[in-house]
């Protein structure tokens, strides 16, 4: 194993074996981890750490490396995302491995991106980013407010999002990916659904009843994107059981949303409103996008289309 080799080569070589020996087991008890696995632990006996002084290396070579994170990717740990952890079994030191804080958070943000389809960067834009964001003149006003958005998100505290709204084609979709990317690179995580394919993922999750599960991720995810909203096709129950719960949500705790749309706000209301039966349905409408008037900044997304 690769961790004899590097054990041997981290002691000091000079003294009788003896010494040398005690040396490395001094060093290994003064070590804080360890220090910590025995207090209070009258059942592990000299011997035992004697016999294990290979383990214990292993362990604080290896737990060290944790204070000095380099994030998952790079893990040099034997098991890349696992932390040692030290216990007696059978009378001996050893060594367990658990799953470290970056690894549960990374498989829980798998399970979650299986759980929703929809939950996903379109790959034109998975590396937007706006220190190459082509700065078209006519686009100026929506790439500041986009990095002012990025650089200042506070999930938790400000609820503030964005409405960027413009024709196809003008880049909303590059923009708020490009907030994403940064966003995650300050650890703040970001959901960004294409709202035709979520709303009509939900429809088919009511047979199974896991559309309860799926809106529970959206509403507390610390900032949400909503992307081209109002291009799906909105049913009330779309709006009620879905968009509705899950804005009150993030409203109430101070979970930013952004939103994506070739509709202004009043033309979106309209579009929420869905059928001509007027009464309950305009006032529906309207109470949600009074929500996502007051906790949206309007922008104006212009410039040329893209995708011609
Ligand atoms: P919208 O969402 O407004 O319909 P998109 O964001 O999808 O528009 O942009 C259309 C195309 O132009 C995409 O292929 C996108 O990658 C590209 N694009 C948009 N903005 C930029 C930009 N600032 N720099 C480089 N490519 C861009
Ligand atoms: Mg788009």
């Amino acid at each position: 194993m690769d961790s004899i080799q590097s054990a041997l080569e981290g002691w000091d070589k000079s003294g009788k074996l003896e010494e040398r020996l005690e040396k490395q087991r001094q060093k290994l008890l003064a070590d804080p981890y360890i220090k910590d696995f025995l207090e209070g632990r009258a059942d592990v006996t000299r011997s035992m750490i004697d016999l294990g002084m290979m383990k214990l290396y292993e362990f604080k070579k290896e737990r060290t490396h944790c204070d000095h994170c380099p994030g998952l990717e790079n893990c040099p740990n034997m098991m890349q995302g696992f932390r040692p952890v030290l216990h007696v079994e059978r009378q001996q030191l050893e060594i367990a491995y658990s799953k470290c804080p970056l690894k549960l958070k990374q498989e829980e943000d798998d399970r979650q991106k299986m759980l929703i389809q929809s939950l996903h960067m379109p790959k034109d834009i998975l590396n937007a980013s706006f220190d190459d964001i082509d700065r078209e003149k006519q686009r100026q006003p929506a790439i500041m407010a986009a990095m002012q958005f990025a650089a200042q998100a506070n999930p938790g505290e400000s609820g503030q999002g964005l409405y960027l709204c413009g024709k196809f084609g003008v880049g909303k979709t590059y923009l708020i990916g490009a907030i994403a990317n940064h966003l995650k690179g300050k650890g703040i995580q970001t959901y960004l659904v294409y709202t035709p394919d979520f709303f009509r993922e939900m429809k088919q999750s009511i047979a199974d009843n896991s559309y309860q599960e799926k809106i529970e991720v959206l509403r507390v995810a610390e900032v949400l994107i909503l992307d081209d909203i109002g291009a799906e096709t909105t049913t009330a129950w779309t709006r009620d059981e879905i968009l509705g719960p899950i804005l009150q949500y993030r409203m109430q705790e101070k979970l930013p949303t952004l939103f994506t749309s070739n509709y202004d706000y009043e033309t979106l209301e309209k579009h929420l409103m869905y059928s001509t039966k007027g009464g309950e349905e305009e006032l529906k409408a309207m109470r949600i996008m009074e929500r996502i008037k007051h906790f949206t900044t309007f922008v104006e997304v212009n410039g040329r289309n893209r995708r011609v």
